[in-house]
């Protein structure tokens, strides 16, 4: 059975997407994006329910036990941005901590994605690799993962960098995420696997942030085929490999680099000569990843074909600031909240 099953029948704009009708997305997002600042907030708040768990720990917790039952595993952000101030950190830390205590009590299945920003990365290098290990540390109490987000560019050597200096301080229990829209990734690939061996471990998307052209691809097929190039690298390298789409045309492809190379659900992982120890919830080499609230039904034809599939779960107050950062950075994130809206049958949550 097809993991599509269930999903929009209708042909989607990604299996064959003309340049006209990218141009036209473009305009309507936009246009959309130009206009929602002077939405009602409680315009913005309907939208924003759709894909945060809620604006506390217990929503977030009540929203993970009735996914639960869908086959789902979460992946928990605090919502929030770039801090202008190192003293802004202390928030987040304490936030993060308090959500491990949670995973820990509760049981739930989940680990956490992290922000490098908010946690002082572009203000000042040391201080922010402080925060990120007093968080890792307590995971790792716990065999619990951190993933590092990845943000626009300017980011994206550190980020890497404070994932490297995790391990050097011998903490594994933490992976970077890289986008398949930048012409650097295949190289990042390289030489994260070179450094982490067997632990790598990386969370790969096309990248939300509309890169420019000097260093990205900025084509719709382009930023396919570069994704599922860096797919199929990570999977020819050892690395765990989670699989970060709702985009047809990657998840099959996907699916068939992992059949090609005997990985799936319910094997084990056959590229390592000894198994690789890895934290609490891991699948066997790789998995799915979702946002909640997009294409749920693709997500759960997966789960019933027994893969590992997780859910991004943002929670918290700064959901305002959060989706219109979201929209600002990349318009065609607006074009899809409004036709999922319009014609909910195309995207179930
Ligand atoms: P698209 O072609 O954009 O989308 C395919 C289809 O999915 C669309 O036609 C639409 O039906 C649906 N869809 C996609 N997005 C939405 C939406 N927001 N609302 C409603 N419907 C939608 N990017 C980063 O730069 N850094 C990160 O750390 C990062 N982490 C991510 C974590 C997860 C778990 C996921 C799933 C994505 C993450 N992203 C991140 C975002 C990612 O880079 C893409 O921008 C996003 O997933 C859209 O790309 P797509 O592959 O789903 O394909």
């Amino acid at each position: 059975m097809s993991p599509f099953s269930g999903a929009s029948k209708s042909p989607s704009r990604n299996c064959q997407v003309s340049s006209h009708s990218v141009t036209c997305m473009g305009f309507f997002g936009r246009t959309i994006v130009t206009f929602l600042p002077f939405a009602p907030r409680f315009v913005v708040g309907w939208v924003a329910k759709r894909y945060t768990a809620g604006e506390n720990l217990e929503q977030a917790l009540e929203m993970m036990r009735q996914m639960s039952s869908e086959g789902a595993c979460f992946t928990i952000d605090v919502l929030g941005e770039e801090i202008q101030s190192l003293e802004e950190s202390s928030w987040f830390i304490k936030e993060y901590e308090s959500v491990l205590d949670l995973i820990v009590e509760s049981g739930i299945d989940a680990n956490i994605s992290i922000k490098p920003t908010a946690l002082g990365l572009l203000i000042d290098t040391n201080t922010a690799h402080s925060n990120i290990e007093r968080i890792v540390r307590k995971a790792s109490e716990d065999q619990i993962f951190v993933r590092l987000d990845m943000e626009d560019n300017r980011a994206t050597q550190a980020t890497i960098d404070a994932a490297l200096a995790m391990h050097s301080r011998g903490l594994d229990n933490i992976g970077v995420v890289l986008q398949g829209r930048m012409f650097r990734t295949p190289e990042d690939i390289s030489s994260v696997c070179e450094l982490s061996g067997p632990k790598s471990d990386f969370r790969i998307c096309k990248g939300i942030y509309l890169e420019p052209p000097e260093i990205s691809y900025t084509n719709y097929n382009d930023i396919v085929d570069a994704t599922n190039r860096s797919i199929d690298l990570m999977l020819d390298s050892g690395a765990y490999t989670a699989i970060a789409s709702h985009d047809k045309p990657v998840i099959e492809h996907a699916i068939q680099s992992l059949e090609s190379r005997g990985l799936g659900p319910g094997t084990e992982d056959p590229r390592h000569e000894s198994p690789v120890s890895r934290c609490k919830g891991k699948g066997p080499g790789y998995e799915f990843q979702f946002l909640l609230g997009v294409r749920g039904n693709i997500r759960r034809g997966l789960a019933k074909q027994g893969h590992r599939t997780r859910v991004y779960l943002p929670y918290g107050t700064k959901w305002y600031e959060y989706g219109m950062r979201r929209l600002r950075e990349n318009p065609d994130v607006a074009v899809h909240v409004t036709k999922t809206l319009l014609m909910p049958w195309t995207n179930r949550r």
